[in-house]
């Protein structure tokens, strides 16, 4: 019989795990010719979540879990989840239920019909305010510029992955990673089913504007250098304008000669100068931070415990 896993990372999750598990379990007993696994990825919660996946272990086995040491951000928890699943193929969803877990037997559908990545893609984005919406399309329309993949919007972590993509996907060990697009730079034969997404059923989103801001930074980097080619091309065009304004003042002080003057022509040429080296310097500092990090060599995240054994 095949077996289909579930992969959940939650962090701080305790309220809603029992109604996930509620949900879920009503879907799957009612799909037949599958054997199933639900693997919750917890991931270093500060509240009972730990505790309340425990219980859910003792009523019903087909329940697996994974303590990570510590909060290691939900890309992490989702890598540990992807080495930890055992299923032929792996759904990937929030603990939130946001994303409805109804869609799943059309993916097994799809699945069936030997394709490897069945993504959902949501319609409607809930309610969320309107700056985040315009600061997401915004985003998307530049990643789909500066980079060479396809980085779908609207597409979140919720699809159905055969077994071959997990392991490709394990093979892809980044510290700093933008699960999204991995996924897309993976490839393989992806179907998009269409959904209505909700909103969060308790609790509050993790993501602030600030970890946005940083999750978009870490897409950006982690898949192009566009910015690195931009700062170059501003370099080489104000170079070009010095030189042509140089030339222009060369050519002044020939006819005319050179009263002292220009202060404060000087302070602005400088000034402009000055920013923009600052900022290519930042967008250096930014790859160079990457390659550090990556250089160290760590683990992205340490799992403490797997199903009540500690791992070592
Ligand atoms: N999550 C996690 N680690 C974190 C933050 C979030 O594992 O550090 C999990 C969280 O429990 C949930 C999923 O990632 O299952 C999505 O989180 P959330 O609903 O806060 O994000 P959003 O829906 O706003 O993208
Ligand atoms: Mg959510």
């Amino acid at each position: 019989m095949k077996k289909v896993s579930i992969l959940v990372p939650c962090y701080n999750e305790e309220g809603i795990l029992p109604v996930l598990y509620d949900r879920l379990s009503a879907i799957i007993n009612n799909i037949s010719g599958y054997e199933w696994e639900i693997l919750l990825v917890n991931d270093g919660s500060r509240d009972n979540t730990l505790e309340v996946i425990r219980s859910l272990r003792d009523k019903d086995r087909r329940v697996s879990y994974v303590d990570l040491s510590r909060n290691f951000g939900k890309e992490n928890a989702m890598l540990a989840g992807f080495d930890y699943v055992t299923g032929d193929c792996t759904v990937v969803m929030d603990a939130d239920l946001q994303d409805p877990p109804e869609l799943m037997p059309q993916m097994l559908e799809y699945w069936e019909q030997d394709f490897d990545d069945i993504y959902a893609k949501r319609i409607h984005r809930g309610k969320e305010s309107w700056l985040r919406k315009r600061f997401s399309l915004m985003y998307y329309n530049m990643l789909k510029k500066t980079t060479k993949i396809d980085i779908l919007q609207n597409v979140g972590d919720f699809r159905l992955l055969d077994k071959s993509c997990i392991e490709t996907l394990k093979k892809l060990r980044e510290t700093e990673r933008y699960t999204k697009g991995l996924f897309c730079w993976i490839g393989y034969r992806k179907k998009e089913i269409v959904f209505e997404r909700g909103n969060r059923l308790t609790g509050q989103s993790a993501w602030n504007f600030k970890s946005l801001f940083n999750l978009a930074v870490e897409g950006l980097t982690s898949y192009t250098t566009a910015p690195l080619r931009i700062s170059t091309i501003i370099g080489l065009i104000v170079s070009l304008i010095a030189f042509i304004y140089g030339s222009y003042i060369w050519i002044k002080t020939l006819l005319y000669g050179d009263p002292v003057q220009g202060y404060p022509t000087t302070m602005v040429v400088i000034l402009f100068l000055g920013g923009i080296q600052l900022l290519s310097l930042g967008i250096i500092g930014e790859y160079l931070g990457r390659i550090f990090n990556e250089t160290k060599g760590r683990p992205p995240y340490v799992a403490r415990e797997y199903n009540g054994k500690k791992v070592l």
